[in-house]
């Protein structure tokens, strides 16, 4: 039995992980983090919480005979990406990463670029005064100092102090369709939207409907992966990776 691990907590991590669980002489586990109290479980083995760090990740990688480790973390999860890439080193099992494209712009937008949730906070208040804010539950601490914006926040758990003041909270998880998200818009009076660029069509519409009200949107540019990990942009391209093309897991299920 090959072993392969997927560090998760994406949709592309658990639709990998149902393709793996049909391939033959394949065994799947699936790690989570543990931060979602309702997780959407993936088929196959799964394990919740931290490894203790990228020697903890490596020893469990030696304890469990994994054979190859794919990193399917969020683009911005850059902590366990790291840890990743020295535990495949540390105990030499072969390492892939699965990172679904960035956005692109397209004719209309009005894309504001920032390196980081400090810089989106500073330049919030110059572009608008009611903001959707789709950075997670974990990034609102930046905007905790920012003044002059009602901010609306929306997180799949509820967010921890501290928080911003002026704030509601909308609890919902993806995906979202677009016109619920334009409803979101027009009932919380949205003229500025906020995100990280998380790519992928489940979050997208949110982009579309900012396009179609010609607001702002401030966008939180991705940090890169450590250097030298081969990279597939989709769950067909880490199959074939894996030399588990549709000949053995037959036809890939619908995203
Ligand atoms: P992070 O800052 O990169 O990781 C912090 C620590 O959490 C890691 O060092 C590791 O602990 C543990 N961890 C993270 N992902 C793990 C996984 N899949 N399995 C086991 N342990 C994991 O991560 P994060 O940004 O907090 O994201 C946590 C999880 O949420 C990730 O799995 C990610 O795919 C998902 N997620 C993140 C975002 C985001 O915007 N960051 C958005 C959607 C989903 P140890 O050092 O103890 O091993």
């Amino acid at each position: 039995m090959r072993h392969i691990l997927i560090l998760g907590g994406t949709t592309e991590g658990r639709r990998l992980a149902e393709e793996l669980a049909k391939a033959p002489g394949v065994r799947v586990t699936s790690s989570l983090a543990g931060r979602v109290s309702e997780p959407r479980l993936p088929p196959g083995e799964v394990r919740v919480g931290g490894f203790g760090g990228a020697d903890g990740l490596a020893d469990w990688l030696r304890e469990h005979r994994v054979d190859t480790l794919v990193d399917a973390t969020h683009p911005f999860a850059q902590g366990i990406s790291r840890n990743a890439a020295r535990a495949a080193a540390t105990a030499g099992v072969r390492l892939l990463a699965l990172r679904r494209p960035g956005w692109l712009p397209v004719p209309g937008d009005r894309w504001h670029l920032v390196d980081s949730l400090e810089q989106a906070a500073a330049a919030l208040p110059a572009l608008g005064r009611r903001a959707l804010l789709t950075t997670g539950r974990q990034g609102l601490a930046a905007f905790a100092r920012v003044e002059d914006v009602h901010l609306v926040a929306r997180s799949v758990e509820p967010p921890d102090p501290p928080l911003p003041a002026d704030l509601t909270v909308l609890l919902s998880r993806g995906p979202f369709h677009l016109d619920d998200e334009r409803a979101v818009f027009r009932e919380h009076r949205i003229d500025v939207l906020v995100t990280k660029d998380s790519g992928g069509a489940a979050t997208a519409p949110k982009l579309a409907v900012a396009r179609e009200l010609g607001l702002p949107v401030l966008i939180v540019r991705r940090p890169g992966l450590p250097d030298g990990v081969p990279t597939v942009p989709d769950v067909a391209g880490a199959l074939g990776e894996l030399g588990l093309g549709c000949d053995t897991v037959g036809p890939i299920g619908p995203e």
